[in-house]
């Protein structure tokens, strides 16, 4: 199948986890991919790895510019994945002001100001598709997810505002709201526990599909919204939680 053949799309966070499994799949499906990411040293052909942080303007704007460039799509843009975020543990009296700007800084601010420096390229797509990397913990009220749950929310308002914004213009705007994913940052945390073993069947049990979902899930739901195949959808959160919300 190749719905993305001679597409071009630029994955944020893609050099690890749910990034990478999506970025692989819209290669596989034939799109050009340029990823973004503060470390792509383990990004490789047929991608194209570009170094920024979405916390610092400047970087985001020249590795935009880079991508754009090196997608050879002549300043088309048909893709953005907006994925790059980090985790936050606690309740509010967890974590200090200067964390919550943090957080908010990568997970709320990187996707404004990548989208910002993409919407130009965008603009000239005649298949123009967002898609953001939600969470379930938006909507879900998860126990001692704070911070992390509030920049999510942040993300799905966001996602509605921009549809609204740009369907006009011909720019779709949707969001995946995945549950607990098996990524190497759920590895991290896992280790990090003190059992990690009963963690992570506390994780896998708060999933009615009793297990966790995979990064190739997420990337299916990804590279669905970002397909034409969902050129009606806009302004959506897609669930890819093992029916953790629904059931
Ligand atoms: P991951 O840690 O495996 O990958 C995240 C990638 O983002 C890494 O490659 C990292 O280098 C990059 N990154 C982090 N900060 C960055 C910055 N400032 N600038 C550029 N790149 C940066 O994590 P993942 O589990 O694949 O998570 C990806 C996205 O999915 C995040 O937005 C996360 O909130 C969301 N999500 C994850 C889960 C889960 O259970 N893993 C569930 C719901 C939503």
């Amino acid at each position: 199948m190749s719905d993305f053949e001679g597409l071009t799309a630029l994955v944020t966070g893609g050099a690890s986890g749910i990034g990478r499994a999506a970025a692989d799949l819209l290669a596989e499906r034939g799109a050009r991919v340029a990823v973004l990411d503060l470390d792509p040293s383990s990004v490789g052909a047929p991608l194209t790895g570009y170094r920024a942080d979405v916390t610092d303007d400047t970087s985001v704007r020249a590795a935009v510019a880079a991508a754009v460039d090196g997608l050879g799509g002549h300043g088309v843009l048909d893709v953005l994945v907006n994925n790059a975020g980090i985790g936050a543990q606690g309740t509010v009296e967890a974590n200090s002001d200067d964390e919550w700007h943090r957080v908010f800084d990568v997970n709320v601010l990187g996707m404004v100001r990548t989208a910002r420096a993409c919407l130009p390229h965008l603009r000239a797509s005649a298949h123009a598709a967002i898609v953001n990397t939600c969470s379930v913990a938006a909507t879900a009220g998860l126990p001692q997810r704070a911070l992390y749950s509030a920049t999510k929310g942040a993300v799905y308002s966001l996602t509605l505002a921009m549809a609204a914004d740009h369907v006009h213009e011909g720019i779709r705007v949707n969001c995946v709201n995945p549950g607990t994913v098996d990524t190497p940052w759920v590895g991290r945390l896992l280790d990090a526990a003190d059992d990690p073993a009963a963690e992570r069947a506390a994780l896998e049990a708060r999933q009615p599909t009793g297990r966790l979902v995979s990064a190739a899930e997420v990337a299916g739901a990804i590279a669905y919204l970002a397909s034409p195949l969902s050129g009606a959808t806009t302004g959506t959160a897609l669930a890819v939680d093992g029916g953790m919300q629904g059931l």
